[in-house]
């Protein structure tokens, strides 16, 4: 039902849906993921064998223009990539852990009333809004400190060379 309305904007707007878009579209209504465009060129690829780079580039740019597909960076964890996915989707934040690239969807209440706040703050029509927010997740968090941990240098002290040694009390002399 949702790709109906879908096809029907889009006629609206005068593109004609092919098939090969089709499938494009189907994907990332489906999935409901954040796909780059290997991701994507390779599962369209698996429908239609016909199906190229250019087509899949083509298609997203279509389909960014049309309001049907969000374009996201994930906050460059990825480097350039791109992200694609479903405007079906209720309006999320992405909460991206910047040491593993998880990739966690908020959704709720508080960002309408901040879409609102805007709103009547600035008197703005609010279209389109994007959160993000970066950080460490449960898990990495408890890696990190494991790593800082190791860092100090008297925490490993069986480990430390003669060389470093005199390296340090150089460093000390030079202070004084
Ligand atoms: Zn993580
Ligand atoms: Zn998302």
């Amino acid at each position: 039902m949702a790709l109906d309305s879908t096809e029907g904007s889009l006629k609206q707007r005068g593109v004609r849906l092919t098939r090969q878009r089709q499938i494009l579209l189907e994907l990332i209504d489906s999935t409901g993921a954040h796909l780059d465009v290997d991701q994507l060129y390779r599962m369209a690829k698996e429908r239609d064998p016909k199906i190229n780079r250019v087509t899949v580039y083509r298609t997203l740019k279509m389909l960014k223009a049309g309001g049907l597909v969000d374009e996201l960076d994930l906050m460059h964890f990825g480097g350039d990539q791109h992200y694609y996915e479903t405007r079906l989707k209720q309006e999320h934040a992405h909460v991206i852990c910047l040491r593993c690239g998880r990739v966690e969807e908020f959704f709720g209440e508080p960002l309408q009333r901040l879409r609102k706040q805007i709103e009547s703050h600035f008197g703005f029509q609010v279209l389109l809004a994007r959160t993000e927010v970066g950080g460490y997740c449960a898990h990495c968090q408890t890696l990190r400190a494991r790593d800082i941990d190791a860092m100090r240098p008297e925490a490993k002290p069986a480990t430390k060379s003669p060389a470093s040694g005199a390296r340090e009390r150089r460093a000390h002399a030079r202070q004084e």
